[in-house]
């Protein structure tokens, strides 16, 4: 999709239509209050749509919806590879709508176009195809007891799964949800980030069109305290999925414990150290630092937002982090040759250049720090990189959700090591070094559901992905995704 100039990703836009009711039994329906937001483009700061609001009672009425669906077998009692062809044409479908899918989500949330465009939407599609080639080759199991007995241990679904996802890759994040839980019969009920609800719609308007049946995949947009407050209340859901703030997946438990013990699923928050060590590829280090900290304007969970470097290199670092820092500016997020988008909103843009004033206040500024109006939005903020940042100051430790990069500096491994853990989260971690030795040791000595060595976020569906201590538990991608949608079943047998 890259061979569209801006011109045509501006005029496709201005033809795009937005699906902005709730979807429930296989139709878009208002909300049963009748009660609307707006959804805004945070570039422009126009309103696109008005979108249902959704509170408890259309929850409830999606939740029968599912539970009917579940009930009835329609879906839950296909084979896997019957369930596997009809998720292989959403992800044709999906491939087939990439532009479409890209440009709900930059106008949507402020992410350029080149991104949405290469990785979210197609990312979109890869995922449903990876769970479903993958769901017709698991084999379940026979316990070795001996004797005149048969134990047979099975994979089954749930049954209704909530689930309720953030604003930064709203397509994907959905995606990881809903592609392991369909793939297992369950039946789902997505609860999208207000600030972006536009493309679950489209995606379950594509999934009935590819054979998905009628009540196994409702949305209903709306606010988190009322919509995603009563999915995780409600006494007919057997599993609550979430991605988004540590603090909130906290309610979620508390959700769970005050209603029907669910299952709760957490993939939470991160602050994650990048560390560099003397004898790494510094050119590299700093190329994958910066795409680390800036992508996607830094509103990535597993950003890597604390920089670790060895006190021996940090000058040489510092002056290649800077360069490339420099080099990423704010830009219309539908130009493609646009390098940093905008922020989500104003209340967080505000937010982010709270933490930027405070760290002005502690640490010394390399580059950065300014908010820049563009096309009447002030949703911009430029790539920041504070050095000299105290391990106790909040911009060391706060997970801040942009574009602000931490420097602080180590003398040794075990120093590293211990700066690196010194947080409560645990999501993903970063290791630089030509030393397979020191890369090993290091990376066992880190507390995180990934590292990445010579690199930076590497991900793929074929691995699992999660975190430690408050970035959460439970994976996402991988044949493990199927662990959380599924119970084991054991049946005996004597003969
Ligand atoms: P958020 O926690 O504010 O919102 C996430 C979802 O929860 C939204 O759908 C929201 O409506 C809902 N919600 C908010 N308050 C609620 C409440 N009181 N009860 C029930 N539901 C509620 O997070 P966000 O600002 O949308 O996203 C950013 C966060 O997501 C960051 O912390 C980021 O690290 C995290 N995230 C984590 C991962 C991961 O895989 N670990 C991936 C992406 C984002």
């Amino acid at each position: 999709m890259t061979d569209l100039s801006y011109k045509d990703w501006k005029s496709k836009a201005a033809a795009l239509k937005f699906r902005n009711q709730c979807f429930i039994s296989g139709t878009f329906c208002d909300a049963i209050s009748g009660a609307k937001f707006e959804t805004l483009n945070p570039a422009t700061g126009a309103v696109l749509t008005a979108v249902a609001r959704g509170n408890g009672d259309d929850i409830d009425r999606a939740v029968k919806s599912a539970r009917s669906a579940f009930d009835s077998g329609v879906w839950s009692g296909k084979t896997p590879s019957e369930r596997k062809e009809v998720l292989l044409k959403l992800a044709a479908l999906i491939r087939d709508n990439i532009p479409e899918f890209a440009l709900l989500d930059t106008l949507d949330m402020g992410k350029l176009i080149k991104d949405s465009s290469t990785v979210d939407a197609p990312g979109s599609a890869h995922f449903f195809q990876w769970h479903a080639e993958a769901i017709d080759k698991l084999y379940d199991e026979i316990a070795p007891t001996g004797g005149r007995d048969i134990a047979m241990i099975r994979r089954v679904p749930l049954g209704v799964v909530g689930a309720v996802v953030p604003w930064n890759f709203p397509l994907d994040m959905a995606t990881w949800k809903l592609a392991p839980a369909l793939a297992t019969g369950n039946s789902v009920v997505l609860k999208p980030a207000e600030q972006s609800p536009l493309s679950a719609l489209f995606l379950a308007e594509l999934a009935v069109e590819a054979g998905l049946p009628d009540g196994v995949l409702n949305v209903v947009p709306g606010y988190g305290q009322d919509a995603g407050q009563a999915l995780g209340r409600h006494d007919d859901v057997d599993c609550l999925v979430f991605t988004g703030s540590t603090a909130v997946g906290k309610l979620f438990q508390r959700y769970a414990g005050e209603s029907n013990m669910k299952q709760v699923w957490l993939e939470t928050g991160g602050k994650s150290p990048n560390i560099i060590f003397p004898d790494a590829d510094l050119d590299a280090a700093a190329d994958m630092a910066a795409f680390g900290i800036f992508f996607n304007q830094g509103e990535v969970c597993s950003a890597n937002s604390r920089l670790l470097v060895h006190a021996s290199i940090k000058d040489e670092m510092l002056e290649r982090m800077k360069t490339r820092a420099e080099a990423i500016t704010p830009g219309d997020p539908l130009d493609p040759a646009s390098t940093l988008g905008a922020m989500v909103d104003k209340s967080h843009t505000d937010t982010v250049m709270q933490f930027i004033e405070s760290g002005r206040q502690s640490s010394r500024l390399i580059t950065g720090g300014e908010r820049v109006t563009l096309n009447g939005s002030d949703a911009f903020v430029t790539p920041t990189i504070f050095d000299n940042v105290e391990s106790n100051h909040k911009i060391a430790r706060d997970e801040i959700f942009g574009p602000v990069l931490a420097v602080q500096t180590f003398n040794s491994d075990d120093e590293a090591i211990a700066m690196a853990n010194d947080t409560v989260y645990g999501l993903a971690a970063s290791v630089w070094t030509k030393d397979l030795s020191r890369a090993l040791g290091v990376s066992d000595a880190l507390n995180a559901g990934t590292v990445s060595v010579n690199t930076v976020d590497a991900l793929s569906a074929m691995t699992p992905f999660g975190g430690m201590k408050q970035s959460g538990y439970g994976r996402d991608l991988s044949i493990h995704a199927f662990d959380k949608y599924t119970a084991l079943k054991t049946t005996w047998i004597r003969y």
